[in-house]
C-alpha cells in the first residue's frame, strides 16, 4: 500500500469535535487506498501550559524532566486520534515516541533523530490496521529517557516519518490554508503560495514564519519529501495548500518570494572593547559554550587613543540573540569580564527589537534589492540597527514598535500582494 503521512497542528486537535474532524480527512486518505501515519500535536495551548508547570516549579530545571512534562501533550492526542478513528470501524493504533522507537540524540529539549525503524508499525499495517497515530515533537535517547524536538516539532516528525516510510506525500494540516508571502495575521494583502521553493521556505522558517519548523523544511530537502501545507477546516483537494518543492518546479519568478519576521529578538552592544587580534573569539566563545544563539553581529570601526583609560585602539561590538537568552547571554560576558577575558564599559541591552527579514532565490541574480528595501524603510522613517545579508535573504533589525509597519511597506514595494 502507498504510506500517506499527515500531520494535524495544534488548532486542528484543540477539542473533541476538531479531532473528529481531523479523523473524517484521515478516512477520506485511507478510502483513497492509503496507509497512512497521523502525527499529532498537542491541543493547542496545551504545550504553553505544560512549559509553565515546569518553569513554575524549577528556574533552572533539569531538561530530562522538562521532556517528560513538555512531551505529555502529544500522548493525550494520539491516543484520542486513535479512539475516534476506532469509533469511526477504521483500525488504528497510537504510538508513543519509544514505542516507535524514534531514536534521537540525547539533546534534552532540542534532540535530533538518529533512527525510526519501521518494523514495529510495518508489522501493525501487514496485521491490517491502517492507520498508526504517532505522538509528535517526541522520541527517546539511547539512555531510555524520553526527549523533545524543540518547539514546533512535530512539523519535524511528520517529514521524519514521511523520509522513513517512503511516503508519497507529507501533508501539514494547520489553521491556515498555505504557505503565504508573509504571516496572514499580520498582513491582509498577504497571498498564499501555490508553490514554494525549499531553500525559501528553509530561509522564511528560520526568520521566525513559524508554519514550519526549520528542520522539517531542512529534512523535506535532503530526502527529497514532497511537503504540502494545508488546511485542517477547509474542504481540501489534490490541488489545495501550498507545496513545498525544488526550484525547477516553480513557474512564478520573483526576486522576492516572502517576508518573515521575528518579535523574540534583542540587541546586545559591548561599549568600548579593545581592538585587537582575537577579541571577537573571546567575545563570541563564551557566549557558544553558554549556548547563546548569536544571529546578527556588527563591529564598530575602531578608534584611537578613545581617552585615558583606554590606551590603543578601541570598538564597540553589537550582536542580536533570542530575547529569552538575554540572561545567559548578559551573565557569559561578565563572567569573561571578571576572568580577564574581555574589558568592556558597559553592556547596553535592547529588548525592544524584531527583526524583519525578505526572502527569494531571485535575488542571486538582482541587484538592487538591498536599495530598495532600505528605501522603503526609510520612506516610513523606521531606522535600521542592524544589518545581515546571505545569498537568498536580507534581514534588518529595528525597533519592535515599527516591525509590522515595516512587514506591510517591504510586502507593498516588493509586490507581493500580486500574482
Ligand atoms: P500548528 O499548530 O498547526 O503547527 P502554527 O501556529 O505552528 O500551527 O503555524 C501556523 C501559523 O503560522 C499560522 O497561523 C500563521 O499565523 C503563522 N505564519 C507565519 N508566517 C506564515 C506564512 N508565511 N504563511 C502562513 N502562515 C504563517
Ligand atoms: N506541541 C509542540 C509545541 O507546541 C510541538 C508542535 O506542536 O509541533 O511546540
Ligand atoms: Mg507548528
Amino acid at each position: 500500500m502507498p504510506i500517506l503521512v499527515m500531520k494535524f497542528g495544534g488548532t486542528s486537535v484543540a477539542n473533541l469535535d476538531r479531532i473528529a474532524n481531523a479523523a473524517k480527512k484521515v478516512e477520506t486518505e485511507v478510502a483513497r487506498g492509503y496507509d497512512v501515519i497521523v502525527i499529532v500535536s498537542a491541543m493547542s495551548g496545551e504545550t504553553n501550559k505544560l512549559v509553565g508547570y515546569v518553569e513554575g516549579t524549577s528556574k533552572l530545571y533539569d531538561a530530562r524532566e522538562y521532556d517528560a512534562v513538555v512531551s505529555s501533550g502529544e500522548n493525550v492526542t494520539a491516543g484520542l486520534m486513535a479512539l475516534r478513528l476506532q469509533e469511526m470501524g477504521i483500525p488504528a493504533r497510537s504510538w508513543q515516541g519509544w514505542q516507535v522507537p524514534i531514536n534521537t540524540t540525547s539533546a534534552h529539549g532540542n534532540a535530533r533523530f538518529l533512527s525510526i525503524p519501521r518494523d514495529n508499525i510495518d508489522a501493525k499495517f501487514a496485521e491490517g490496521f491502517k492507520v498508526a497515530v504517532v505522538a509528535g515533537f517526541q522520541g527517546v535517547s539511547d539512555e531510555g529517557r524520553i526527549t523533545t524536538l524543540g518547539r514546533g516539532g512535530s512539523d519535524t516528525t511528520a517529514v521524519a516519518f514521511a523520509a522513513a516510510f517512503g511516503a508519497e506525500r507529507c501533508d501539514i494540516y494547520t489553521d491556515v490554508d498555505g504557505v503565504y508571502t508573509t504571516d496572514p495575521r499580520i498582513s491582509a494583502k498577504a497571498r498564499k503560495l501555490d508553490r514554494i521553493a525549499f531553500e525559501e521556505m528553509l530561509e522564511l522558517a528560520s526568520l521566525g514564519a513559524k508554519v514550519l519548523q526549520t528542520r522539517s523544511v531542512e529534512l523535506a530537502m535532503r530526502y527529497k519529501v514532497r511537503l504540502r501545507v494545508l488546511s485542517s477546516f477547509e474542504e481540501t483537494d489534490a490541488a489545495s495548500g501550498t507545496l513545498v518543492c525544488d526550484e525547477e518546479e516553480i513557474m512564478e519568478s520573483k526576486v522576492v518570494s516572502g517576508v518573515a519576521f521575528s518579535r523574540e529578538e534583542a540587541k546586545i552592544t559591548l561599549f568600548t572593547i579593545e581592538d585587537r587580534p582575537g577579541i571577537a573569539a573571546a567575545i563570541f566563545g563564551p557566549l557558544a559554550q553558554a549556548g547563546v544563539n548569536v544571529d546578527m553581529i556588527v563591529q564598530n570601526i575602531s578608534e584611537k587613543d578613545y581617552d585615558d583609560d583606554h590606551p590603543g585602539a578601541v570598538t564597540d561590538m553589537t550582536f542580536s540573540c533570542p530575547i529569552n537568552q538575554v540572561d545567559r547571554a548578559t551573565k557569559a560576558l561578565e563572567d569573561a569580564q571578571a576572568a580577564g577575558l574581555i574589558r568592556y564599559d558597559e553592556l547596553i541591552i535592547d529588548t525592544e527589537v524584531a527583526k524583519v527579514s525578505v526572502v527569494g532565490i531571485g535575488m542571486r541574480s538582482h541587484a538592487g534589492v538591498a536599495a530598495k528595501m532600505f528605501a522603503a524603510l526609510s520612506k516610513e522613517g523606521i531606522n535600521i540597527k542592524v544589518i545581515s545579508t546571505s545569498e537568498i535573504k536580507i534581514s534588518v533589525l529595528i525597533d519592535r514598535k515599527y516591525m509590522e509597519l515595516a512587514v506591510q511597506a517591504l510586502h507593498d514595494v516588493f509586490g507581493l500582494d500580486k500574482a
